[in-house]
């Protein structure tokens, strides 16, 4: 989940790439929870190498794809080892990893999203392609914190130096 603002300024810091993405972000589903649940529910489980993590995708697919879940283990790799969690990515694991290609229509956040936790229902959404010449899914571990409880999702954190402990972690806040 992220504001609207910091993305446009991002983007116009980093704009190659991002000029679909800016006006009117396509909707993944959150107006309709159980649409989006049959969404999820409808498209190939996928399961990173390493951590087996679930991973669903519409647009992502082929090499694109298996390149992409050996990322993804990667930056599980680098989230656990940075928060020191012991629980082998079995939170991780209960969850569908939505992959989407871009930023998306969000309920909240000014209406953009580029990385989306649905706790109930277990689903976490994320923007392939969003701050160009970054790495891919950049709010991965953003999305993760939320999902591991470490960041609150009203992204409020008083304490300066737990603040700057996320930070440091999933970079983008
Ligand atoms: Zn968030």
């Amino acid at each position: 989940m992220k504001y609207l603002s910091i993305l446009v300024l991002l983007f116009s810091i980093s704009c190659t790439g991002t000029q679909r993405a800016a006006i009117s972000p396509p909707e993944v589903g959150l107006s309709n929870t159980k649409r989006l649940q049959q969404t999820v529910n409808s498209l190939p489980v996928n399961k990173t190498p390493k951590h087996r993590l679930k991973v669903v995708s519409r647009e992502v697919s082929g090499n694109e794809l298996k390149s992409t879940l050996v990322k993804m283990d990667k930056q599980f790799d680098e989230f656990y080892r940075c928060f020191n969690i012991k629980d082998k990515g079995n939170l991780a694991r209960n969850f569908s990893h939505y992959l989407v290609d871009t930023v998306f229509k969000c309920p909240d956040h000014n209406g953009t999203c580029a990385g989306y936790i649905k706790r109930k229902e277990k689903i976490l959404i994320i923007s392939m392609d969003v701050f160009a010449k970054e790495s891919p899914m950049p709010l991965l571990k953003h999305e993760w914190a939320h999902a591991y409880r470490i960041y609150p999702t009203s992204h409020i954190v008083p304490d300066k130096k737990k603040r700057g402990k996320i930070k440091k972690c999933i970079k983008y806040m």
